[in-house]
């Protein structure tokens, strides 16, 4: 059975056709064997015909019948040889048709396929702008530009869209790959030609063509979808749904990074631990939704009032914490009045009309001498809330000491 691999098709020469010879060679041996065989025929039939036949009208029927059957024979083998290759011909033709139709199919499969995609798909160089070759009809749909404006860079090069943040990162990944002739598949963002910046996902590897060349192959999906997803699920891993602050687990996090930070660095750095004063009392006279816009309030408070380094989260109920990175005793002694007083100056507008004030009480420990591991720290900013709590409330406190603040 005859390949109709596509190299097959496109190469100009396939390799079994190199070792024949040359069809004017062919076809010069051929009519040079049959001009020696007739020569040789002429020469010598006539010469054995006049030795066998010496009676003169006898040889010319004999050279007759000798013209019939020279004519007869040639007559025959012409007949084979055309037969052979008109035979040869038809076949070719009809498996070139066949290998036609089956490529204009595959191609008819692809462009179907490369339409539907939920992206694109892309033939580039291995250049700084990833210069496009081909980009399939999806381009319009991914990037806002048509196939025709990204080829060839005519209107937007395609690395010109990568978002800055990204570039160097996605260049790297795919050199790497490339070097290593593997396939990569990396992740970015792009900004449309509406302006609109959207993740995609892109997998592709590379293929030498003809001259040395690498070229790029490969998709080109939006996956902006599912990085939305992705996002929601994780601020709701790490964000206390009430207060939008930091849940306990996320504070536990940030707590053990600082620490490590803290110790790295030999920085010092302090932990606040917060509790409302009475808040028993709000939820009792004002009812529970009250009590939470009042959580929800101080909380926002707490946050506008820390720098943006500062890590404010719920520790539980109405216990909230703030890790106060690089800072020192004094600071964040100051920095926990200066909380402690704002909260006491807010008044809470209820949904009855009624205003709240409520008052804190703010236990202040500094790594490291207050404690070296995050347990330590916890234990002995929660001690310090406990003594501000013995002294008064709405105060602060360190563990082994109590200012008033009011
Ligand atoms: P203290 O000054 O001793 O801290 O008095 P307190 O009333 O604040 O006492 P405690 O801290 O032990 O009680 C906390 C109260 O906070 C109990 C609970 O009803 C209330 N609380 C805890 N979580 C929430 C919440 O999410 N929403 C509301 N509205 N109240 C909460
Ligand atoms: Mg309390
Ligand atoms: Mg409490």
């Amino acid at each position: 059975m005859e390949s109709n691999r596509p190299e097959d098709i496109r190469s100009n020469q396939p390799a079994h056709l190199g070792r024949c010879r040359h069809p004017l060679a062919r076809a010069l041996w051929t009519v040079l064997i049959y001009l020696v065989v007739g020569l040789l025929w002429i020469t010598f039939s006539d010469r054995v015909a006049e030795m066998l036949f010496r009676d003169p009208v006898m040889l010319s029927q004999v050279q007759t019948w000798k013209g019939f059957f020279f004519v007869l024979v040639t007559g025959g083998i012409l007949f084979l040889v055309l037969y052979r290759q008109l035979h040869k011909d038809r076949f070719l033709l009809n498996l070139q048709h066949s290998q036609r139709r089956a490529l204009r199919q595959r191609e008819q499969q692809l462009t179907v396929l490369l339409n539907n995609l939920p992206g694109m798909a892309y033939r580039c160089l291995f250049d700084d702008y990833w210069t496009m070759l081909f980009v399939s009809e999806g381009s319009e749909w991914l990037t806002g530009y048509k196939p025709e404006e990204l080829v060839n860079n005519r209107v937007r090069a395609y690395a010109e869209l990568i978002d800055p943040e990204d570039a160097e990162r996605v260049a790297q990944q795919v050199a790497e790959a490339v070097e290593a002739g593997h396939a990569f598949s990396v992740e970015y963002t792009i900004t449309r030609k509406d302006g609109r910046k959207i993740w995609v996902w892109e997998r592709g590897c590379s293929v030498d063509v003809a001259g040395g060349r690498t070229v790029l192959e490969g998709i080109i999906l939006d996956i902006s979808d599912r990085r939305a997803l992705e996002q929601e699920l994780e601020e709701l891993a790490t964000t206390d749904p009430l207060t939008g602050l930091l849940n306990r687990r996320e504070f536990g996090r940030v707590l053990e990074e600082e620490l490590a930070r803290s110790a790295r660095y030999k920085h010092t750095m302090a932990l606040l631990w917060i509790d409302f004063d009475h808040f028993k009392e709000v939820n009792d006279t004002w009812g529970h939704a009250a009590g939470d816009k009042v959580l929800c309030t101080i909380s926002r408070l707490l946050e506008d009032n820390v720098r943006s380094v500062d890590s404010v989260a719920r520790f539980g109920g109405e216990e909230l914490v703030i890790v106060l990175p690089e800072m020192g005793a004094q600071e964040a002694w100051e920095t926990a009045e200066r909380l402690c007083s704002r909260a006491r100056e807010a008044s809470i507008m209820l949904e009855s009309d009624h205003e709240v004030t409520v008052t804190i009480s703010v236990g202040v420990a500094v790594y490291p001498q207050h404690g070296q591991t995050s347990a330590e720290l916890c234990a002995s900013a929660d001690r310090a809330m406990y003594r501000a709590k013995t002294l008064g409330r709405n105060r602060v406190a360190t563990p082994e000491s109590a200012e008033p603040v009011a």
